[in-house]
């Protein structure tokens, strides 16, 4: 060992020997020193070593489970409407952990099937919002994939397995952490066949994604190559047991209202005249069923494979309005938040507010373009305000917003949202 009584300087770290003048920190043990980074590979080693793979998290229990009730009260704090949706998630992940609870304890004698879970609803209207916010409240590994990314294995795009490394990655490689999780798979209209019918060429993106995709939905062990930061190329590959990972599905199933009508009308024949006009026609997704999902494109093991099926409707005005100011982290309580740590006190005056909802809904942006709308209306004021120390509060009128909005061009907006 280098270390020397009288001379800092020539202190070194015994694993790479480079001196305290080279690294960050020594820290000196007994006889010898060792030095931030070799601290820090020396964690990841450990972490990446099986054994770390495998810590166990803590055993859920029953009593620490959010009831169904509690879990959509948590949601209507962060999702505005969507009563329905809202439900269905908060009774099938209720599910879900039960089911989870009931495998840790007793093993497998009977087999409570997965609530995998089919959001179907227009872009925008809160499918993601709802499945973050549940994922938040759960405390577990979450992610987002979209299924247009996805290609079968083999092919040019990201393998179905890629979306377990992800999941894995956010359980910082922990796997049985992992095996917990909940994965978000949006878009999943987009990778239906085109036809009807069976394709007899092979369909890159579509159905042959469905099978792969199937294979995880149901429940299969996957070798997962662990991605991202790889120091260790020898790394062995993840072994993950998908059965009680939760999938929830979401896309927009754009035209499926007509299959759905369709669906109705022959339905209703032999029912009489009454059954036919209960029929809400201004709103058709409410009544989806799986049979729709086939129609569009999934084939049916997939649609099986996913019994929670419910619908997001359309924002109104009203909905769009309070998506405003109304969640916990509602776009206008954000940017009051943002001024307030200058020292401003920002307000909008409410016609402003009905303004920005106008536009939103005349351009079809939808609440996404909301944020959008919001940040054009005051780009400049966060430009000048934090410069002018005398200015503690500012508030935007009608005429201001409309100056600020009539410079920008929406339609660009559209595509940025
Ligand atoms: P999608 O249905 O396409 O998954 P998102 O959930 O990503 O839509 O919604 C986009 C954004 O719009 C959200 O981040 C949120 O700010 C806002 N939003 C959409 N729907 C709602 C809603 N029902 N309640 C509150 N905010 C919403």
């Amino acid at each position: 060992m280098s270390h020397s009584k009288d001379g800092a300087d020539e202190d070194k770290c015994a694993f790479c020997g480079r001196t305290s003048r080279d690294v960050g920190m020594l820290i000196k043990g007994m006889d010898a020193s060792i030095c931030d980074s070799c601290i820090e590979t020396g964690h990841e080693i450990l972490h990446e070593s099986s054994d770390g793979f495998q810590n166990k998290p803590a055993p859920l229990k029953m009593d620490e489970l959010m009831k169904p009730a509690q879990i959509k009260e948590f949601l209507d704090e962060y999702v505005i409407g969507q009563e329905a949706a809202k439900r269905y998630m908060s009774v099938a992940v209720y599910n879900h952990y039960k089911r989870l609870i009931y495998t840790e304890k007793t093993g497998r004698d009977i087999e409570i099937d997965k609530s995998n879970i089919m959001l179907v609803g227009p872009t925008g209207t809160g499918k993601t919002l709802i499945a973050r916010t549940i994922a938040r409240l759960l405390k577990v590994p979450f992610t987002i994939v979209d299924a247009t990314v996805l290609t079968e294995a083999g092919y040019v795009g990201e393998d179905v397995e890629g979306i377990l490394a992800r999941l894995l990655q956010v359980a910082d490689y922990n796997i049985p952490l992992t095996q917990r999780g909940i994965i978000f798979i949006d878009e999943i209209d987009k990778i239906a066949r085109k036809a009807d019918t069976p394709s007899i060429t092979r369909d890159v993106s579509g159905e042959g994604v469905q099978q792969a995709l199937l294979k995880i939905l149901e429940g299969t062990v996957v070798n997962v190559p662990p991605e991202g930061g790889r120091k260790h190329p020898e790394q062995k590959f993840a072994k993950i047991d998908t059965t009680n990972i939760l999938f929830i599905c979401g896309g927009a199933f754009d035209g499926i209202e007509q299959k759905i009508a369709r669906r109705l009308n022959t339905r209703a024949v032999g029912y009489g005249q009454s059954a036919k006009s209960n029929i809400d026609r201004s709103n058709l997704l409410q009544y989806v069923m799986p049979q729709d999902l086939k129609s569009f494109g999934l084939i049916p093991e997939l649609v099986g494979r996913l019994p929670v099926l419910t619908y997001l409707e359309p924002l109104s005005k009203e909905a769009l309005r309070s998506i405003l100011t109304e969640p916990k982290n509602a776009i206008i309580k954000q940017y009051k938040a943002l001024f307030a740590i200058d020292g401003i006190d920002l307000s909008f005056d409410e016609d402003v507010l009905d303004y920005i909802v106008d536009k939103a809904t005349e351009f079809k942006l939808g609440a996404r373009g909301l944020r959008s709308i919001c940040e054009a209306v005051i780009m400049d004021t966060m430009y000048t305000l934090p410069s002018s120390p005398d200015c503690k509060q500012f508030r935007v009128t009608l005429p201001y917003a409309r100056e600020r909005i009539e410079k920008v061009n929406l339609t660009q907006l559209k595509t940025a949202g």
